[in-house]
């Protein structure tokens, strides 16, 4: 099989009805980088940036975050990354941080709310990017947005840093691209504006499963209880794709379940055109989507979730063992 995906490396993921779809990776640390050319992928679609404050015993310098940025942009050579914005609390706690005593982590201070109301430690992170970029196009993303004012305010925060970085006489990100998370089933809801002001949305699909089932995903009694093909939540990603393709706005799906090859194809039959995953796992989807016809794969999903089908998956499996 690893040869099989070796041949395929350098090959689209061109499915079979001539549907381009986007494989990116998700990375953390400088030592993921290199997967960039062994894995073929596009780019990096989630580079979570807390594992460098995860692996420390004190917050690093703003000269060490940026420093690990620009080899991580070096390293893309151009290619597109993703930087995602600290993504702490909940399941990520820094050992240095004053331990907030939560009773749920999960639905607790965590992420941008942290962001929000200590934007210290936000806007270093936000100038070492600019200064890590230095000229080169720059995108950065706003994990567990849950209303559209924590968009708009984080936003205002970038525009703050640029400006004064600007003023500083520093190069500016010569393309500026402003993406959020969706890991709240609130946004799916949120008002358009949110889909028109975000250049980007990316689907956090671990957190958004264990918020629309109310399962945690490290408890595990229930995390593997609810499919991911349940036709409940691949038609509440529909209706997310649906908004997205309304308002012209670039979305991809960066969970887990994305380097999932049924996942994966079930994602795209939906609509989704852009998928970021553990690099290990973009040889397998590849192969998958490259001998998939997404108009059928749509027709089965659409034919099970008529029947009544609690999940997509046995029929699509059914479909793909007759198929193959
Ligand atoms: C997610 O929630 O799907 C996600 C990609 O972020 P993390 O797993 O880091 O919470
Ligand atoms: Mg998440």
């Amino acid at each position: 099989a690893q040869q099989r995906y070796a041949t395929i490396r350098k090959e689209p993921a061109l499915t079979l009805c001539g549907q381009r779809i986007a494989l990116h990776m998700n990375a953390g640390l400088m030592a993921d980088l290199p997967s960039l050319e062994s894995s073929g992928a596009e780019g990096v679609g989630l580079f979570r940036t807390e594992l460098q404050f995860l692996i420390r015993s004190k917050v690093p310098k703003r000269s060490e975050v940026a420093a690990l940025y620009a080899r991580v942009m070096d390293a893309a050579d151009g290619r597109r990354v993703v930087f995602r914005t600290l993504d702490i609390g909940s399941d990520k706690v820094l050992s240095y941080m004053k331990r907030q005593d939560e009773p749920n982590p999960a639905l607790g201070w965590r992420a941008i709310r942290v962001g929000l109301d200590r934007p210290g430690v936000l806007r270093m992170q936000l100038q070492a990017l600019i200064r890590a970029a230095n000229g080169r196009p720059l995108s950065v993303m706003f994990p567990f947005v849950a209303q559209l004012d924590e968009f708009r305010t984080a936003r205002d925060h970038l525009m703050r840093e640029i400006d004064r970085e600007g003023r500083l006489g520093r190069a500016l990100p010569e393309k500026l691209e402003i993406g959020a998370m969706l890991e709240t089933p609130s946004m799916a809801f949120s008002p358009r504006q949110f889909y028109e002001e975000a250049d980007f949305i990316s689907i956090g699909g671990n957190d958004l499963k264990q918020f629309f089932f109310a399962a945690d995903r490290e408890n595990e009694r229930v995390r593997r209880r609810y499919d991911t093909l349940n036709v409940s939540f691949l038609s509440f990603l529909e209706q997310i794709v649906k908004r997205c393709e309304d308002t012209g706005t670039h979305l991809s799906f960066c969970g887990e379940d994305a380097g999932r090859p049924v996942e994966a194809l079930c994602f795209a039959a939906i609509g989704l055109r852009c998928l970021s995953m553990r690099p290990a796992s973009i040889g397998p989807v590849k192969h998958m989507l490259r001998r998939s016809n997404l108009a059928e794969a749509r027709a089965v999903i659409d034919t099970a979730r008529a029947s009544g089908a609690q999940s997509v998956r046995p029929a699509i499996i059914d479909w793909l063992r007759r198929r193959d």
